[in-house]
């Protein structure tokens, strides 16, 4: 059974990088610790980032940073109106424990008061409960909201039981894209043998036909705790794919490059196809000449 906790955390930025596609630093930002969704190959898990001492704790202790909204205020008074904050990078904020709490809500609100350039990422169409704020943020300020989509709902079923499912997930996109907010689909991770060609073209096609600006492409990370936690589950339904994983992972924690650059090769010509781009921040640009107008 999920536990909620409220705590306090002496920081809610977290730099990753600095001058990067126009922007003048990008910071990521997660409303919660945790992660109900608790997708198997949930990256999140590893020992490099898992705030849990028992690491499966990440799928049912779920802690909302109570004082983010605070900090929030303090630290986008002292970082520059050009500094990319990316939603959800290590929780997704719009988990069911937002419906209730309203962090991410709270946190959005903030943004908006201060027009930094705003990037979400999600698997949930909870987020269609705030297209008001959305639509605000989007009138004043570069905005995109990214649905994480790599599997069909079939597959989603046993990788990712407690997410929206990708159906819902591209109905969701198509509302927002109709509200004129910028949508796109991260394909990722793709799951080595199970995730193929058909499957992705399905997705490019789909996310075109909803509306998504833009696709991204990103392969499958195994390392420690993840590696173990995954490989663990592929033997419960893909017995035959186990030792095929275990050479492929043995020695790196992401595939062999000719394979990720096959899939990442074939979709982006796809995506030429149909005019997406391919980077969630590729017109920021132009947004931004319209930021320094005003
Ligand atoms: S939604 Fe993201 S953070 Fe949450 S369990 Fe899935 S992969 Fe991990």
């Amino acid at each position: 059974m999920t536990k909620y906790e409220h705590i306090q955390v002496q920081s809610i930025l977290n730099r990753l990088n600095d001058k990067l596609d126009g922007f003048s630093s990008v910071y990521s930002l997660n409303p919660y610790r945790g992660c109900e969704h608790a997708c198997q190959y949930c990256y999140v898990l590893s020992d490099k980032y898992i705030p849990y001492k028992k690491k499966e704790e990440f799928f049912y202790k779920i802690q909302l940073k109570a004082n983010a909204s605070f900090l929030l205020q303090e630290a986008l008074s002292k970082i520059p109106i050009d500094c990319l904050i990316i939603v959800g990078t290590s929780c997704d904020p719009y988990q069911p424990a937002e419906k209730e709490y309203k962090n991410t809500r709270s946190i959005l609100e903030v943004l908006y008061d201060f027009k930094n350039p705003v990037h979400i990422i999600t698997k949930s169409d909870l987020i269609l409960r705030d297209i008001d704020l959305l639509e605000k943020i989007s009138s004043k300020t570069f905005l995109a909201v990214s649905f994480s989509i790599s599997m069909n709902d079939a597959l989603s079923s046993f990788f990712e039981p407690r997410a929206t499912k990708p159906s819902k997930r591209f109905k969701a996109l198509s509302i927002l894209s109709d509200h004129n907010i910028r949508c796109g689909v991260f394909i990722s991770p793709i799951l080595p043998y199970i995730v193929d060609d058909k499957i992705v073209k399905n997705i490019i096609s789909t996310a075109s036909i909803s509306g998504a600006k833009y696709i991204s492409v990103d392969e499958l990370r195994l390392r420690d705790t993840n590696k173990t936690r995954f490989l663990d589950f592929i033997k419960t339904i893909y017995p035959k794919l186990v030792n095929r994983y275990e050479v492929m992972f043995s020695k790196n924690s992401s595939p062999p490059e000719i394979f990720s650059k096959n899939i990442v090769d074939y979709a982006e010509k796809m995506a030429k196809e149909l005019n997406l781009e391919t980077s969630f921040s590729e017109n920021f640009h132009m947004v931004k000449k319209q930021m320094e107008l005003f």
